[in-house]
Protein backbone atom coordinates (compact mmCIF):
# COMPACT_ATOMS: atom_id res chain seq x y z
CA UNK A 1 0.00 0.00 0.00
CA UNK A 2 1.17 3.20 -0.72
CA UNK A 3 -0.46 6.15 1.34
CA UNK A 4 0.60 9.49 2.75
CA UNK A 5 -1.02 8.79 6.33
CA UNK A 6 -1.42 5.80 8.50
CA UNK A 7 -2.99 5.06 11.71
CA UNK A 8 -1.39 5.44 14.43
CA UNK A 9 2.13 7.15 12.77
CA UNK A 10 0.26 9.95 10.98
CA UNK A 11 -3.16 10.86 10.76
CA UNK A 12 -5.32 13.89 9.50
CA UNK A 13 -8.63 12.04 8.57
CA UNK A 14 -10.28 9.00 7.51
CA UNK A 15 -7.54 7.50 4.71
CA UNK A 16 -5.34 6.96 7.87
CA UNK A 17 -8.09 4.79 9.69
CA UNK A 18 -8.46 2.72 6.41
CA UNK A 19 -4.50 2.55 5.55
CA UNK A 20 -3.29 1.35 9.42
CA UNK A 21 -6.43 -1.08 9.66
CA UNK A 22 -6.97 -3.11 6.23
CA UNK A 23 -3.50 -4.92 6.62
CA UNK A 24 -4.67 -6.57 9.65
CA UNK A 25 -7.72 -7.58 8.01
CA UNK A 26 -6.30 -9.01 4.92
CA UNK A 27 -4.20 -11.47 6.92
CA UNK A 28 -7.05 -13.85 6.91
CA UNK A 29 -7.76 -13.37 3.11
CA UNK A 30 -3.69 -14.35 2.99
CA UNK A 31 -2.96 -11.17 1.36
CA UNK A 32 0.11 -9.38 3.41
CA UNK A 33 0.92 -5.61 3.14
CA UNK A 34 3.10 -3.63 4.13
CA UNK A 35 2.82 0.18 3.94
CA UNK A 36 5.01 2.90 2.26
CA UNK A 37 4.43 6.44 3.70
CA UNK A 38 6.60 9.68 3.72
CA UNK A 39 9.29 9.45 6.29
CA UNK A 40 7.70 12.42 8.63
CA UNK A 41 9.29 13.18 11.96
CA UNK A 42 6.25 11.62 13.85
CA UNK A 43 6.50 7.91 11.29
CA UNK A 44 10.40 8.04 11.66
CA UNK A 45 10.70 8.34 15.71
CA UNK A 46 7.91 6.05 15.93
CA UNK A 47 9.28 2.86 13.95
CA UNK A 48 10.48 -0.23 15.67
CA UNK A 49 13.29 -2.23 14.80
CA UNK A 50 14.23 0.11 11.73
CA UNK A 51 16.10 -1.31 8.87
CA UNK A 52 17.17 0.26 5.27
CA UNK A 53 16.49 -1.31 2.78
CA UNK A 54 17.69 0.81 -0.11
CA UNK A 55 19.04 4.55 -0.81
CA UNK A 56 18.62 7.06 -3.40
CA UNK A 57 21.43 9.69 -4.00
CA UNK A 58 19.13 12.35 -5.70
CA UNK A 59 15.33 12.24 -5.42
CA UNK A 60 14.40 15.49 -5.94
CA UNK A 61 16.39 17.23 -4.64
CA UNK A 62 18.36 15.81 -2.02
CA UNK A 63 19.50 11.72 -0.77
CA UNK A 64 16.75 9.30 0.39
CA UNK A 65 16.42 6.23 2.07
CA UNK A 66 13.87 3.38 2.40
CA UNK A 67 13.82 2.44 6.10
CA UNK A 68 11.59 -1.08 6.82
CA UNK A 69 9.97 -1.44 10.63
CA UNK A 70 6.84 -1.65 11.92
CA UNK A 71 4.28 0.42 13.91
CA UNK A 72 3.59 -0.23 17.73
CA UNK A 73 0.27 -2.12 16.42
CA UNK A 74 2.79 -4.36 14.01
CA UNK A 75 2.23 -3.03 10.82
CA UNK A 76 5.21 -3.25 8.16
CA UNK A 77 6.10 -0.20 7.61
CA UNK A 78 8.66 1.26 4.66
CA UNK A 79 9.15 4.54 5.54
CA UNK A 80 10.62 6.78 3.15
CA UNK A 81 13.11 9.26 4.73
CA UNK A 82 14.20 11.76 3.08
CA UNK A 83 15.10 14.83 5.09
CA UNK A 84 14.59 17.91 2.77
CA UNK A 85 11.38 16.77 1.69
CA UNK A 86 9.66 15.62 4.83
CA UNK A 87 11.57 16.67 7.74
CA UNK A 88 9.21 19.19 9.06
CA UNK A 89 7.10 19.52 12.30
CA UNK A 90 3.33 19.66 11.96
CA UNK A 91 0.17 18.99 9.45
CA UNK A 92 1.91 16.71 6.79
CA UNK A 93 0.68 18.68 3.90
CA UNK A 94 0.32 22.31 5.36
CA UNK A 95 3.12 24.68 5.83
CA UNK A 96 3.08 26.97 9.09
CA UNK A 97 0.60 29.58 6.75
CA UNK A 98 -1.84 26.96 6.99
CA UNK A 99 -1.23 26.46 3.48
CA UNK A 100 -0.07 23.47 0.64
CA UNK A 101 3.86 23.21 0.96
CA UNK A 102 4.84 24.79 -2.64
CA UNK A 103 7.17 21.53 -2.98
CA UNK A 104 3.99 18.93 -2.02
CA UNK A 105 3.97 17.54 -6.04
CA UNK A 106 7.62 16.85 -5.30
CA UNK A 107 7.13 15.47 -1.68
CA UNK A 108 4.60 12.85 -2.87
CA UNK A 109 6.34 12.51 -6.37
CA UNK A 110 9.00 11.07 -4.48
CA UNK A 111 6.40 8.33 -2.64
CA UNK A 112 5.74 7.14 -5.94
CA UNK A 113 8.92 6.90 -7.06
CA UNK A 114 10.20 4.93 -4.10
CA UNK A 115 7.09 2.55 -4.52
CA UNK A 116 8.28 2.02 -8.22
CA UNK A 117 11.61 1.39 -6.91
CA UNK A 118 10.66 -1.00 -3.94
CA UNK A 119 8.27 -3.27 -5.98
CA UNK A 120 11.51 -4.14 -7.75
CA UNK A 121 13.57 -4.99 -4.87
CA UNK A 122 12.39 -8.35 -3.55
CA UNK A 123 13.64 -7.12 0.08
CA UNK A 124 14.17 -10.68 2.07
CA UNK A 125 12.37 -12.83 -0.37
CA UNK A 126 9.31 -10.43 -0.02
CA UNK A 127 8.17 -10.02 -4.00
CA UNK A 128 5.12 -7.36 -4.53
CA UNK A 129 2.36 -9.05 -6.40
CA UNK A 130 -0.13 -5.37 -6.62
CA UNK A 131 0.68 -2.09 -5.41
CA UNK A 132 -2.58 -0.09 -3.44
CA UNK A 133 -2.23 3.44 -4.10
CA UNK A 134 -4.31 5.61 -1.85
CA UNK A 135 -5.03 9.18 -3.32
CA UNK A 136 -3.45 11.32 -5.24
CA UNK A 137 -0.43 11.33 -3.16
CA UNK A 138 0.12 7.69 -5.04
CA UNK A 139 -1.57 8.67 -7.84
CA UNK A 140 1.95 8.90 -10.25
CA UNK A 141 2.94 5.51 -8.80
CA UNK A 142 1.19 3.73 -11.60
CA UNK A 143 2.92 5.95 -14.46
CA UNK A 144 6.21 5.44 -12.94
CA UNK A 145 5.53 1.38 -12.70
CA UNK A 146 4.32 1.82 -16.60
CA UNK A 147 7.46 3.56 -17.86
CA UNK A 148 9.98 0.98 -16.75
CA UNK A 149 11.07 -1.55 -19.10
CA UNK A 150 10.79 -4.76 -16.34
CA UNK A 151 7.65 -6.62 -15.41
CA UNK A 152 5.61 -4.78 -12.96
CA UNK A 153 3.22 -5.54 -10.61
CA UNK A 154 -0.93 -3.86 -11.48
CA UNK A 155 -1.94 -1.30 -9.79
CA UNK A 156 -5.10 -0.50 -7.96
CA UNK A 157 -5.83 2.78 -7.07
CA UNK A 158 -8.37 3.49 -4.26
CA UNK A 159 -10.25 7.41 -4.42
CA UNK A 160 -11.06 8.52 -0.77
CA UNK A 161 -11.87 12.19 -1.85
CA UNK A 162 -12.14 13.23 -5.48
CA UNK A 163 -12.03 16.75 -4.17
CA UNK A 164 -7.98 16.46 -3.88
CA UNK A 165 -6.95 16.79 -7.40
CA UNK A 166 -3.30 17.31 -6.80
CA UNK A 167 -2.49 19.69 -9.30
CA UNK A 168 0.77 21.33 -9.90
CA UNK A 169 2.15 23.57 -12.83
CA UNK A 170 2.74 21.89 -16.35
CA UNK A 171 6.28 22.98 -16.28
CA UNK A 172 7.24 20.71 -13.60
CA UNK A 173 6.75 17.62 -16.40
CA UNK A 174 9.83 16.97 -17.08
CA UNK A 175 11.44 17.50 -13.71
CA UNK A 176 8.41 14.82 -12.51
CA UNK A 177 9.91 12.47 -14.97
CA UNK A 178 6.46 12.22 -16.47
CA UNK A 179 6.73 10.93 -20.42
CA UNK A 180 5.35 14.49 -22.91
CA UNK A 181 3.04 11.92 -24.63
CA UNK A 182 0.68 11.72 -21.23
CA UNK A 183 0.24 15.46 -21.04
CA UNK A 184 -3.43 15.35 -22.79
CA UNK A 185 -7.09 14.93 -21.97
CA UNK A 186 -6.56 11.28 -22.20
CA UNK A 187 -3.83 11.33 -19.90
CA UNK A 188 -2.48 13.26 -16.16
CA UNK A 189 -3.54 16.86 -17.69
CA UNK A 190 -6.64 18.13 -16.53
CA UNK A 191 -7.02 21.73 -17.47
CA UNK A 192 -3.74 22.93 -18.41
CA UNK A 193 -2.22 21.56 -15.64
CA UNK A 194 -0.61 18.10 -14.19
CA UNK A 195 -3.52 16.03 -11.97
CA UNK A 196 -1.67 13.06 -9.69
CA UNK A 197 -5.09 12.18 -8.93
CA UNK A 198 -6.12 11.88 -12.71
CA UNK A 199 -3.55 10.07 -13.09
CA UNK A 200 -3.95 7.23 -11.05
CA UNK A 201 -7.61 7.19 -12.38
CA UNK A 202 -6.12 6.80 -16.30
CA UNK A 203 -2.95 4.75 -15.46
CA UNK A 204 -4.37 1.69 -12.79
CA UNK A 205 -5.47 -1.24 -13.80
CA UNK A 206 -8.61 -1.00 -10.89
CA UNK A 207 -10.10 1.76 -9.07
CA UNK A 208 -11.73 1.52 -6.17
CA UNK A 209 -13.94 4.05 -4.04
CA UNK A 210 -14.97 3.93 -0.60
CA UNK A 211 -18.39 3.17 -0.60
CA UNK A 212 -21.08 1.67 -3.51
CA UNK A 213 -23.29 4.78 -3.60
CA UNK A 214 -19.94 7.31 -3.43
CA UNK A 215 -18.61 5.12 -7.22
CA UNK A 216 -22.05 5.79 -8.47
CA UNK A 217 -22.32 9.72 -7.33
CA UNK A 218 -18.76 10.39 -8.63
CA UNK A 219 -19.97 9.29 -12.21
CA UNK A 220 -21.94 12.48 -12.23
CA UNK A 221 -21.21 16.40 -12.82
CA UNK A 222 -22.70 16.87 -9.53
CA UNK A 223 -20.13 14.85 -7.51
CA UNK A 224 -17.21 14.38 -10.02
CA UNK A 225 -15.47 17.70 -9.55
CA UNK A 226 -14.67 17.51 -13.10
CA UNK A 227 -13.07 14.00 -13.03
CA UNK A 228 -16.92 12.13 -13.92
CA UNK A 229 -16.11 11.49 -17.51
CA UNK A 230 -12.62 9.37 -16.76
CA UNK A 231 -15.03 7.90 -14.32
CA UNK A 232 -17.36 7.03 -16.68
CA UNK A 233 -14.81 5.83 -19.11
CA UNK A 234 -13.80 3.25 -16.58
CA UNK A 235 -16.63 2.74 -14.81
CA UNK A 236 -16.06 -1.44 -15.82
CA UNK A 237 -12.97 -1.03 -13.49
CA UNK A 238 -14.41 1.14 -10.87
CA UNK A 239 -16.26 -0.70 -7.40
CA UNK A 240 -17.37 0.41 -4.23
CA UNK A 241 -15.83 -1.14 -1.16
CA UNK A 242 -17.37 0.35 2.07
CA UNK A 243 -14.54 1.20 4.64
CA UNK A 244 -15.21 -0.59 7.70
CA UNK A 245 -13.61 0.43 11.48
CA UNK A 246 -10.91 -1.08 13.53
CA UNK A 247 -12.95 -2.59 16.34
CA UNK A 248 -9.63 -2.81 18.60
CA UNK A 249 -9.54 0.83 18.26
CA UNK A 250 -13.08 1.53 18.54
CA UNK A 251 -14.38 -0.58 20.85
CA UNK A 252 -16.48 0.78 24.20
CA UNK A 253 -16.21 -2.57 26.08
CA UNK A 254 -12.36 -2.04 26.02
CA UNK A 255 -12.28 1.81 25.41
CA UNK A 256 -9.36 3.45 27.63
CA UNK A 257 -10.43 6.79 26.78
CA UNK A 258 -14.07 6.56 28.14
CA UNK A 259 -14.77 7.34 31.77
CA UNK A 260 -16.28 3.69 32.33
CA UNK A 261 -16.79 0.80 29.50
CA UNK A 262 -19.49 -0.51 28.43
CA UNK A 263 -21.35 -2.84 26.23
CA UNK A 264 -25.14 -3.09 24.88
CA UNK A 265 -25.18 -5.32 28.06
CA UNK A 266 -24.05 -2.71 30.54
CA UNK A 267 -25.48 0.06 28.72
CA UNK A 268 -26.43 1.95 31.77
CA UNK A 269 -22.64 2.65 32.32
CA UNK A 270 -22.76 5.08 28.90
CA UNK A 271 -24.53 7.52 32.00
CA UNK A 272 -21.34 7.84 33.25
CA UNK A 273 -19.79 8.81 29.64
CA UNK A 274 -21.97 11.47 29.54
CA UNK A 275 -21.26 13.46 32.70
CA UNK A 276 -17.98 13.07 31.66
CA UNK A 277 -18.55 14.68 28.11
CA UNK A 278 -20.55 17.50 29.67
CA UNK A 279 -18.29 18.33 32.71
CA UNK A 280 -15.54 18.02 30.01
CA UNK A 281 -17.48 20.34 27.36
CA UNK A 282 -18.46 22.99 30.06
CA UNK A 283 -21.89 22.10 29.49
CA UNK A 284 -24.83 22.06 31.81
CA UNK A 285 -25.34 18.16 33.39
CA UNK A 286 -28.85 18.02 32.19
CA UNK A 287 -29.91 14.08 32.49
CA UNK A 288 -32.37 14.40 29.95
CA UNK A 289 -31.13 16.87 27.02
CA UNK A 290 -30.57 15.23 23.81
CA UNK A 291 -26.79 15.43 23.62
CA UNK A 292 -25.49 15.63 20.07
CA UNK A 293 -21.76 15.43 19.00
CA UNK A 294 -20.15 16.05 15.85
CA UNK A 295 -15.93 15.23 15.88
CA UNK A 296 -14.88 16.32 11.95
CA UNK A 297 -13.04 18.72 10.11
CA UNK A 298 -15.00 22.23 10.01
CA UNK A 299 -14.86 22.56 6.26
CA UNK A 300 -17.94 23.21 3.77
CA UNK A 301 -17.84 19.70 2.65
CA UNK A 302 -18.77 18.51 6.07
CA UNK A 303 -21.63 20.68 6.26
CA UNK A 304 -21.08 22.37 9.54
CA UNK A 305 -21.71 25.60 8.70
CA UNK A 306 -25.82 24.11 8.01
CA UNK A 307 -24.85 22.67 11.54
CA UNK A 308 -24.43 26.21 12.96
CA UNK A 309 -27.01 27.54 11.12
CA UNK A 310 -29.38 25.43 12.73
CA UNK A 311 -28.51 25.41 16.45
CA UNK A 312 -31.35 27.23 17.64
CA UNK A 313 -34.09 24.47 16.60
CA UNK A 314 -32.01 22.38 18.12
CA UNK A 315 -31.41 24.35 21.47
CA UNK A 316 -35.17 24.89 21.31
CA UNK A 317 -36.08 21.60 21.11
CA UNK A 318 -33.95 20.66 24.16
CA UNK A 319 -30.49 19.51 23.04
CA UNK A 320 -26.60 20.17 23.33
CA UNK A 321 -24.23 19.72 21.20
CA UNK A 322 -20.32 19.45 21.49
CA UNK A 323 -18.52 19.75 18.81
CA UNK A 324 -14.63 18.73 18.52
CA UNK A 325 -12.72 20.06 15.06
CA UNK A 326 -10.70 22.50 13.20
CA UNK A 327 -11.05 23.62 9.56
CA UNK A 328 -11.36 26.61 8.08
CA UNK A 329 -11.21 30.08 9.95
CA UNK A 330 -14.46 30.98 9.77
CA UNK A 331 -16.77 27.77 11.00
CA UNK A 332 -14.25 27.87 13.92
CA UNK A 333 -15.36 31.16 14.98
CA UNK A 334 -18.84 30.88 13.66
CA UNK A 335 -18.73 27.82 16.57
CA UNK A 336 -16.74 29.36 19.59
CA UNK A 337 -19.43 32.37 18.74
CA UNK A 338 -22.31 29.80 19.06
CA UNK A 339 -20.73 28.43 22.62
CA UNK A 340 -20.60 31.77 24.06
CA UNK A 341 -24.05 32.43 22.83
CA UNK A 342 -25.56 29.32 24.34
CA UNK A 343 -23.58 28.62 27.27
CA UNK A 344 -23.98 25.33 28.83
CA UNK A 345 -25.89 24.03 25.44
CA UNK A 346 -22.80 24.78 23.35
CA UNK A 347 -19.40 23.01 24.01
CA UNK A 348 -16.34 23.17 21.51
CA UNK A 349 -13.28 22.26 21.25
CA UNK A 350 -11.05 23.75 18.58
CA UNK A 351 -8.42 21.51 18.50
CA UNK A 352 -7.64 17.63 16.91
CA UNK A 353 -8.08 15.19 19.87
CA UNK A 354 -7.90 11.33 19.49
CA UNK A 355 -8.78 10.63 23.13
CA UNK A 356 -11.62 13.46 23.40
CA UNK A 357 -13.22 11.92 20.20
CA UNK A 358 -13.90 8.35 22.10
CA UNK A 359 -15.34 10.08 24.62
CA UNK A 360 -17.58 11.77 23.09
CA UNK A 361 -18.70 9.02 21.04
CA UNK A 362 -18.71 7.19 24.00
CA UNK A 363 -21.07 9.53 25.56
CA UNK A 364 -22.99 11.59 23.45
CA UNK A 365 -26.81 10.43 22.43
CA UNK A 366 -26.07 11.01 18.82
CA UNK A 367 -23.05 12.01 16.28
CA UNK A 368 -24.28 14.46 13.32
CA UNK A 369 -22.84 14.05 10.02
CA UNK A 370 -24.17 17.07 7.94
CA UNK A 371 -21.72 16.17 5.14
CA UNK A 372 -22.80 18.07 1.55
CA UNK A 373 -21.00 14.59 -0.15
CA UNK A 374 -19.17 11.73 1.68
CA UNK A 375 -16.99 9.33 0.21
CA UNK A 376 -17.62 6.98 3.13
CA UNK A 377 -17.17 8.84 6.25
CA UNK A 378 -15.91 6.72 9.69
CA UNK A 379 -17.72 8.68 12.61
CA UNK A 380 -20.84 7.22 11.63
CA UNK A 381 -19.78 3.51 12.32
CA UNK A 382 -18.47 4.97 15.16
CA UNK A 383 -21.49 5.95 16.64
CA UNK A 384 -23.42 2.89 15.69
CA UNK A 385 -20.81 0.89 17.74
CA UNK A 386 -21.25 2.73 20.38
CA UNK A 387 -24.46 3.23 20.53
CA UNK A 388 -23.98 7.12 19.72
CA UNK A 389 -27.34 7.41 16.91
CA UNK A 390 -26.19 8.61 13.55
CA UNK A 391 -27.91 11.61 12.38
CA UNK A 392 -26.58 11.63 8.88
CA UNK A 393 -26.56 13.51 5.51
CA UNK A 394 -28.23 10.80 2.89
CA UNK A 395 -25.18 10.74 0.75
CA UNK A 396 -22.00 8.31 -0.69
CA UNK A 397 -21.02 6.10 2.10
CA UNK A 398 -23.94 7.31 5.03
CA UNK A 399 -26.12 6.25 3.00
CA UNK A 400 -24.76 2.68 2.33
CA UNK A 401 -23.93 2.10 6.23
CA UNK A 402 -27.48 3.57 8.82
CA UNK A 403 -30.65 2.44 8.56
CA UNK A 404 -33.10 4.93 8.24
CA UNK A 405 -35.22 5.16 10.78
CA UNK A 406 -38.58 5.52 8.60
CA UNK A 407 -41.81 3.98 10.03
CA UNK A 408 -40.90 0.85 8.27
CA UNK A 409 -37.93 0.12 9.52
CA UNK A 410 -38.45 1.53 13.20
CA UNK A 411 -41.63 -1.26 13.33
CA UNK A 412 -39.82 -3.48 11.86
CA UNK A 413 -36.64 -2.44 15.07
CA UNK A 414 -34.00 -2.75 12.33
CA UNK A 415 -33.49 1.57 11.93
CA UNK A 416 -30.08 1.98 13.14
CA UNK A 417 -30.07 5.76 12.42
CA UNK A 418 -31.86 9.04 11.01
CA UNK A 419 -30.87 10.13 7.76
CA UNK A 420 -32.09 13.39 6.04
CA UNK A 421 -32.03 14.71 2.31
CA UNK A 422 -32.26 17.58 1.00
CA UNK A 423 -28.62 18.32 2.32
CA UNK A 424 -29.70 22.40 3.61
CA UNK A 425 -30.62 23.99 6.72
CA UNK A 426 -34.37 22.71 6.24
CA UNK A 427 -33.74 19.02 6.01
CA UNK A 428 -31.50 19.02 8.77
CA UNK A 429 -34.08 20.61 11.13
CA UNK A 430 -36.37 18.41 9.77
CA UNK A 431 -33.83 15.92 11.00
CA UNK A 432 -33.58 16.75 14.48
CA UNK A 433 -37.26 16.65 14.94
CA UNK A 434 -37.19 13.39 14.43
CA UNK A 435 -34.83 12.91 16.34
CA UNK A 436 -35.74 14.63 19.49
CA UNK A 437 -39.53 12.65 18.77
CA UNK A 438 -37.77 9.18 18.70
CA UNK A 439 -35.79 10.38 21.78
CA UNK A 440 -38.61 10.98 23.58
CA UNK A 441 -39.78 7.72 23.48
CA UNK A 442 -37.13 5.32 25.31
CA UNK A 443 -38.52 1.76 24.05
CA UNK A 444 -38.17 3.34 20.40
CA UNK A 445 -34.72 4.80 21.17
CA UNK A 446 -33.51 1.52 22.97
CA UNK A 447 -34.40 -0.44 19.69
CA UNK A 448 -32.19 1.99 17.54
CA UNK A 449 -29.43 1.61 20.32
CA UNK A 450 -29.93 -2.04 20.32
CA UNK A 451 -29.76 -2.39 16.32
CA UNK A 452 -27.16 0.42 16.06
CA UNK A 453 -24.62 -1.56 18.42
CA UNK A 454 -25.63 -5.20 16.74
CA UNK A 455 -25.09 -3.82 13.15
CA UNK A 456 -21.07 -4.98 12.00
CA UNK A 457 -19.00 -2.65 11.03
CA UNK A 458 -15.82 -4.44 11.01
CA UNK A 459 -13.41 -4.72 8.00
CA UNK A 460 -13.93 -8.38 7.54
CA UNK A 461 -16.69 -7.94 4.69
CA UNK A 462 -14.77 -5.66 2.95
CA UNK A 463 -11.63 -6.93 3.23
CA UNK A 464 -12.70 -10.07 1.72
CA UNK A 465 -13.79 -7.94 -1.45
CA UNK A 466 -10.27 -6.10 -1.90
CA UNK A 467 -8.56 -9.49 -1.48
CA UNK A 468 -11.10 -11.14 -4.36
CA UNK A 469 -10.14 -7.79 -6.46
CA UNK A 470 -6.17 -7.92 -6.10
CA UNK A 471 -6.73 -11.91 -7.01
CA UNK A 472 -8.75 -10.84 -9.75
CA UNK A 473 -6.44 -8.09 -10.79
CA UNK A 474 -3.32 -10.23 -11.17
CA UNK A 475 -5.05 -12.63 -13.22
CA UNK A 476 -6.93 -10.34 -15.31
CA UNK A 477 -6.18 -11.28 -18.86
CA UNK A 478 -6.56 -7.66 -20.21
CA UNK A 479 -3.34 -6.50 -18.44
CA UNK A 480 -0.66 -5.22 -21.09
CA UNK A 481 2.28 -7.65 -20.89
CA UNK A 482 5.27 -5.58 -19.99
CA UNK A 483 8.50 -6.96 -20.67
P1 LIG B 1 -12.37 12.77 6.50
O1 LIG B 1 -11.33 11.74 6.25
O2 LIG B 1 -13.04 13.30 5.27
O3 LIG B 1 -11.91 13.90 7.37
P2 LIG B 1 -13.79 10.65 7.93
O4 LIG B 1 -15.09 10.64 8.67
O5 LIG B 1 -13.60 9.59 6.89
O6 LIG B 1 -13.59 12.11 7.33
O7 LIG B 1 -12.60 10.47 8.95
C1 LIG B 1 -12.27 11.46 9.89
C2 LIG B 1 -11.44 10.81 10.97
O8 LIG B 1 -10.73 11.83 11.67
C3 LIG B 1 -12.26 10.07 12.00
O9 LIG B 1 -11.49 9.03 12.56
C4 LIG B 1 -12.52 11.17 13.04
O10 LIG B 1 -12.79 10.65 14.32
C5 LIG B 1 -11.19 11.88 13.02
N1 LIG B 1 -11.23 13.30 13.41
C6 LIG B 1 -11.63 14.35 12.67
N2 LIG B 1 -11.47 15.51 13.35
C7 LIG B 1 -10.97 15.18 14.55
C8 LIG B 1 -10.57 15.94 15.71
N3 LIG B 1 -10.66 17.27 15.74
N4 LIG B 1 -10.06 15.26 16.76
C9 LIG B 1 -9.96 13.90 16.72
N5 LIG B 1 -10.31 13.14 15.68
C10 LIG B 1 -10.81 13.76 14.60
Amino acid sequence: MVASECFPLVKTGGLADVVGALPAALLPFDCHARVMLPGYPSVSEQLRDPTVIGTFGDLFGGPAKMVAGRSETDLEIIALEAPHLYERAGNPYLGPDGRDWPDNHLRFAALCRAAERFAALVPDGWAVDVLHCHDWQAGLTPIYVREEARAAPPVVFTIHNIAFAGLCAAMERERLGLPATGFSIQGYEYWGQISFLKAGLVYSDRLTTVSPTYAKELQTPAFGMGFEGVLRQRRADLVGILNGVDETVWNPEIDQSTAATYSVRSFGNKKVNRAAVQKHMRLDLDPDSLLVCAVSRLTHQKGLDLLAETLPTLINLGGQLALLGTGTPELEAMFMAAMKSYPGRVGVRITYDEPLSHLLLAGSDAILVPSRFEPCGLTQFYGLRYGTIPIVARTGGLADSVIDANLAAVTARVATGIMFHPVDADGLREAYNRAAELFSDPTAWRDLIGAAMNQSVGWSRSASRYAALYADVIRDPRRPVRN
